[in-house]
């Protein structure tokens, strides 16, 4: 299998870029962040509970991710692998992702970081609220929350696959394709 954590702030462009990436490895994409949009649209308990901080700007907590993130992969078992965006974003997620995937006999291939600087993601974000209907995109003050949240809860998150010489960095501006090239090169690095 091949699994990936396609990793990096608010903003960097995971969405876009796992769309390429799900055409050209054929894996199945995993947004927590659309799970949990998609619970809320349906005012679901567990999106109504989700909102409650997703709307500050802070994360749902780990066991409510967790369990959320397992029963979209055990519902999706016959894939050739998956992409993770957005998940994990702590420490405790990544464990937990690292037992569950070795429960079923495989395990993250390669994890790749998005970089850009925290002036250009305000901008990205601020101009992502003026369409997106996201509620935590129109305000300047839960966007710097969502950004310090990234620094301090979400970025050990890198350290704990580079320590098994997982983890890479690619420059997150430039055009989209750009963009995809240099993770696509990154990832069959990492994956040989
Ligand atoms: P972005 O990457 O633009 O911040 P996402 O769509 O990935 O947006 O996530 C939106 C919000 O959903 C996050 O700010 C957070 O509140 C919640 N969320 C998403 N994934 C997780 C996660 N793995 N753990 C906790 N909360 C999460």
């Amino acid at each position: 299998m091949l699994n990936i954590i396609l990793f990096g702030p608010p903003g960097s462009g995971k969405g876009t870029q796992a769309a390429h990436l799900v055409d050209h490895y054929n894996l199945l994409h995993i947004s927590t962040g659309d799970l949990f949009r998609y619970e809320m649209g349906n005012d679901t308990p567990l999106g109504l509970e989700a909102k409650s901080y997703i709307s500050k700007g802070e994360l749902v907590p780990d066991e409510v991710t967790i369990g959320m993130l397992k029963n979209k992969v055990n519902s999706n078992s016959d894939v050739g692998g998956y992409i993770f965006d957005g998940f994990p974003r702590t420490i405790p997620q990544a464990e937990a992702l690292d037992t569950f995937l070795s429960e079923k006999g495989t395990s993250i291939t390669a994890l790749v970081a998005l970089d850009v600087d925290d002036d250009e993601i305000v901008k990205r974000l601020l101009n992502r609220g003026l369409t997106s209907g996201r509620a935590d995109d129109n305000d300047a003050s839960i966007i710097r929350n969502r950004i310090e949240v990234y620094n301090n809860e979400t970025a050990q998150v890198y350290d704990h696959y580079s320590a098994s010489d997982k983890s890479t960095k690619i420059a997150g501006t430039g055009t989209v394709e750009e963009i995809s090239s240099r993770l696509i090169t990154s990832i069959d690095k990492l994956s040989k």
